[in-house]
């Protein structure tokens, strides 16, 4: 585990972002930042612990790639493909998510609270023990994944389907459920 490097802007104490001197509050060139994040993106195969937060990325396609406490949040995701990846305590909290796919994924605690998922697909994927509590979903589906014990309390869930799910122990309380459809999938199991 990587110790964070603190922000070089005098009294702040957030973290740095990763291969930067600052948080993306105080960047010098917020423009060079989300050049050298893609670039880090794309070619690191290991995204461990990385603060990649507030970057912006589109049209990319993520293969076998492991992101382990790796921090996203307030990210920008337009038509990013991941496939076959290992997403464990991901922070991609208060993120905006447009047309992305997860495809044979493993998505275990990674957090999303707050987040904005629209027109995304999940097919095959364990999403487990998940936080997407208060996140606004809208067209997206989740195709024969397992969300069991993942949590989408207070959440608006608009045009969502979960078909082929495992919804054992998934958290519903308080969610605008909308037109949530989820055939095939074991809704009286989850918390509602
Ligand atoms: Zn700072």
């Amino acid at each position: 585990m990587t110790t964070p490097i603190p922000c070089k802007a005098p009294a702040c104490s957030a973290p740095a972002l990763s291969g930067e001197r600052h948080c993306f509050t105080h960047l010098e060139d917020p423009a060079g930042y989300q050049q050298r994040a893609a670039r880090l993106i794309e070619s690191d195969t290991d995204l461990t612990h990385l603060d990649l937060s507030s970057v912006r990325l589109k049209d990319r396609t993520l293969c076998d790639r492991r992101l382990v406490g790796t921090s996203l949040a307030r990210a920008a995701l337009d038509q990013v493909v991941f496939k076959r990846c290992l997403l464990s305590l991901v922070f991609l909290q208060d993120a905006s998510l447009s047309g992305c796919r997860f495809v044979e994924c493993r998505l275990s605690a990674v957090i999303m609270a707050g987040s904005e998922l629209r027109d995304c697909r999940f097919d095959d994927c364990d999403v487990e023990h998940c936080n997407f509590v208060a996140a606004t979903l809208a067209g997206t589906r989740f195709e024969s994944c397992d969300l069991s014990s993942s949590n989408f309390i207070s959440s608006t869930l608009s045009k969502v389907i979960m078909r082929d799910c495992n919804l054992y122990q998934a958290h519903l309380e308080l969610a605008d459920l909308g037109d949530l459809s989820t055939p095939i999938s074991n809704i009286g199991d989850a918390h509602r």
